[in-house]
C-alpha cells in the first residue's frame, strides 16, 4: 500500500505521515528532507541555492542514508530547500530517488508537496493536509524556539507565506490538492485527533477500493 500525504509547511503532514507509517507498519519517506539536505549542502559549500548547476550537483551527490536531521530543520535550510525545489533538473534527480523508495513491494508512506500529483499518482490513498497560515506559523515558531533559533512571529509568517507562494506558483510540480485526495484541515485539531482523522480516511479508502 502506498499512502501519499501532501500539504504546505507545518500543516501537520509530517507528524501524520509518521503516525500512519507506524499504524499500518509501513516505511516512510519525508521528501522535504531531501530538498532541505540539498539546499543545506549548497549553503554549506558557500553556493547560491538558485544556481542550477550547483544545486543539481548537490542533488546528485545526496546520500539518503546520511541526512543530518539535526541541521536540515533550520529556517535557512527551509528557504534554501524551496529555492532548489523550484529547479526542474533538481526535481528530476530527486524524483528518481523518491520513486525508487516507493517501488518497494512492502509499501510506503511518502509526504511532501507533489506525492499524489507527480511522484505516486496511483497511490492507494491520498491526503492533502492543511492548516491556517497563523496556526502553521505558531507551530513552526515553537519548533524553532525549541531548537534555540531566535525569530519573531511576523518574520516567520512572512517566510512561510513566501515559501507557500513559491511552492504553489512554480511551474514544475506545484503544490496542489491531487485529484482524489482527501482534505484534512488540522487548524483546530490536536495531534491525536489529526492522526485519528487520518486513520479513518485510510480505513474508509481501504474498505472501498478504487474503481
Ligand atoms: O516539507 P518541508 O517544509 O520540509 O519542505 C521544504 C521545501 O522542500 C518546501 O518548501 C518545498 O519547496 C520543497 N519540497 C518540494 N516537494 C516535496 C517536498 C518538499 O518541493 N515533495
Amino acid at each position: 500500500m502506498i499512502i501519499a500525504v501532501d500539504g504546505p509547511t507545518a500543516s501537520g503532514k509530517g507528524t501524520i505521515a509518521r503516525q500512519l507509517a507506524e499504524h499500518y507498519g509501513l516505511k516512510r519517506l519525508d521528501t522535504g528532507s531531501l530538498y532541505r539536505a540539498v539546499g543545506l549542502a549548497v549553503l554549506d559549500a558557500g553556493g547560491d541555492p538558485t544556481d542550477e548547476a550547483v544545486a543539481v550537483a548537490a542533488a546528485e551527490a545526496l546520500d539518503l542514508e546520511h541526512i543530518d536531521e539535526s541541521r536540515i530543520r533550520s529556517s535557512a535550510a527551509g528557504m534554501a530547500a524551496s529555492a532548489v525545489a523550484a529547479i526542474p533538473a533538481v526535481r528530476a534527480v530527486l524524483r528518481n530517488a523518491q520513486r525508487a523508495f516507493a517501488a518497494d513491494p512492502a509499501g510506503a508512506v511518502l509526504d511532501g508537496r507533489d506525492i499524489g500529483t507527480v511522484i505516486c499518482p496511483d497511490a492507494d490513498v491520498k491526503l492533502f493536509v492543511t492548516a491556517s497560515l497563523a496556526e502553521r506559523t505558531r507551530r513552526r515558531l515553537a519548533e524553532l524556539h525549541a531548537r534555540g533559533e531566535q525569530i519573531g512571529f511576523e518574520e516567520l509568517e512572512r517566510q512561510i507565506a513566501e515559501r507557500d507562494a513559491r511552492d504553489v506558483n512554480r511551474k514544475d510540480s506545484p503544490l496542489r490538492q491531487a485529484e482524489g485526495a482527501h482534505l484534512l484541515d488540522t487548524t483546530s485539531l490536536s495531534i491525536e485527533a489529526a492522526a485519528e482523522a487520518a486513520f479513518a480516511i485510510v480505513d474508509a479508502a481501504l474498505s472501498s477500493p478504487k474503481a
